[in-house]
């Protein structure tokens, strides 16, 4: 299904995949993980290089699933680091609010980036010719890389097999629902052959999985309280799956103390920190996201 310069060393939700080309000139990383497995990320991709030099780091875009790993990843290899022009200004600023970090209960080691990527340019990465294209919407700075020749896209958070990085609530919602559709649209005129996406195992059926993510965006489109519930679920698993599990009484305070859920509350759900958090801890167990386990709330994948 891939060139045999391409590997894809697939992680889990916390951790996004790294895809690694070896050769035939250089060798190149996309993407790097989450802070606090950067020692598995670092000793995953040696493995796989076997001895071999690492000569750059290049991210989809910025979130610390993707990013949270670079600076571990530039001790370890050496290499330069390259970002989306979209994102400079925020990793330059080390803007917390904008990268999704504290704001909502995120953590990445701060780096520095040594070279631009912008849309249009074309990288060449393990012996193939990819462009770069924007993939705006989950995040508006966001790019994904495209090989016309074999076909194959790496979607970042664009595209999964089933649905898409969230898009925030709040000022700028529609047209960042916007700018998600075009980009799916866009995804749909190249026809790929292979998807390589930031979370999850390549696939082959990106039609199906477009029309996965134009339904959720109408649906969004009509009601934007369930965008708003849908982030909150998404933080909040995300930061379980981050710290393991939480005590369920400490759960309100948690919440209290990442801006985000306090914000949303406020515009969106009116529920207050302790009605909030039985009520995300219930949908995210139904979901099957989480379990209750001996007054804890545990993350599914570490339970
Ligand atoms: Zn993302």
């Amino acid at each position: 299904m891939l060139p045999a310069s391409i590997h894809v060393i697939v992680r889990d939700w916390l951790n996004a995949n790294h895809v690694l080309f070896i050769g035939p000139d250089e060798n190149v990383l996309v993407d790097a993980g989450y802070v606090t497995h950067a020692d598995d990320t670092v000793r995953l991709v040696r493995e796989q290089l076997g001895g071999r030099p690492l000569h750059r780091l290049v991210n989809t875009h910025c979130h610390s699933d993707h990013m949270g790993g670079n600076a571990a990843v530039q001790r370890a290899f050496g290499c330069p680091i390259w970002i989306p022009e979209g994102e400079a200004a925020s990793i330059e600023a080390w803007d917390t609010r904008a990268l999704w970090i504290d704001y909502a209960g995120q953590r990445a080691e701060r780096f520095r980036f040594d070279a631009i990527i912008r849309p249009g340019d074309t990288l060449g990465m393990g012996g193939l010719h990819w462009e770069t294209i924007a993939a705006p919407g989950h995040d508006m700075g966001a790019v994904m890389f495209w090989n016309p020749a074999e076909r194959i896209l790496l979607s970042g958070d664009a595209l999964w097999r089933r649905g898409f990085g969230v898009v925030l609530p709040g000022d700028g919602w529609r047209e960042r629902l916007d700018a998600a559709r075009s980009t799916l649209m866009r995804i749909r005129a190249l026809d790929p052959r292979v998807v390589i996406p930031g979370h999850g195992e390549p696939f082959t059926d990106a039609g199906a999985a477009i029309d996965l993510c134009l339904a959720r965006i109408e649906a969004f489109e009509a009601d934007e309280a369930r965008l708003a519930r849908c982030v909150v679920k998404v933080m909040l698993s995300f930061a379980l799956l981050d710290l393991g599990s939480l005590e369920e009484v400490s759960l309100p305070d948690y919440l209290a103390s990442v801006p985000l859920y306090g914000e949303y509350d406020r515009a969106w759900m009116h529920l207050g920190f302790d009605e909030l958090a039985r009520t995300l801890v219930d949908d995210l167990a139904r979901a099957g996201a989480v379990v209750r386990s001996d007054g804890r709330v545990v993350a599914a994948a570490s339970a």
